[in-house]
């Protein structure tokens, strides 16, 4: 504590290049911080609704293949065991991804309430920020 004053007087030069460097080093979290703004803001595009689902590659439960429903309301019939799926029986299957209908991208997907229903409530691609969410009529 004696040397501290003196430290001081005789630190100035040190002190003001410590108080530039700061602020040099402030580059780097506003990057972060201007970047993550841009996330948000391109997320611009999107659907909700069973009838608006984005194609979705499911695994047939009879030979492991994928195969490809266009739409919510399509048959599912597997290319390679000729299996025949109704569209209703959607739930009974894996359903291995989404495909982004603006890119053709793979999508993230996910359940909101897993345990009142067993399918897919919602798809994100991380390619072009396009988002799906099935929204519930009865909540
Ligand atoms: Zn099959
Ligand atoms: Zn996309």
């Amino acid at each position: 504590m004696v040397d501290w004053s003196l430290a001081i007087l005789g630190g100035l030069r040190t002190v003001g290049i410590y108080l530039v460097r700061p602020l040099q080093r402030g580059d780097g979290p506003n990057k972060f911080r201007l970047s993550a703004m841009e996330t948000a803001t391109t997320t611009h595009d999107g659907d909700q609704g069973w009838a608006k689902r984005p194609p979705a590659v499911l695994e047939c439960d009879r030979c492991g293949s994928e195969v490809l429903q266009h739409n919510a309301r399509d048959s599912i019939d597997c290319p390679r065991c000729v299996a025949e799926f109704d569209y209703d029986e959607f739930a009974d299957l894996e359903l291995l991804y989404l495909t982004c209908p603006v890119c053709k991208s793979r999508m993230s997907h996910g359940q909101r309430h897993p345990e009142r229903l067993d399918i897919v409530e919602w798809a994100t691609c991380d390619a072009c920020r396009y988002h799906w969410e099935f929204k519930h009529s009865y909540s």
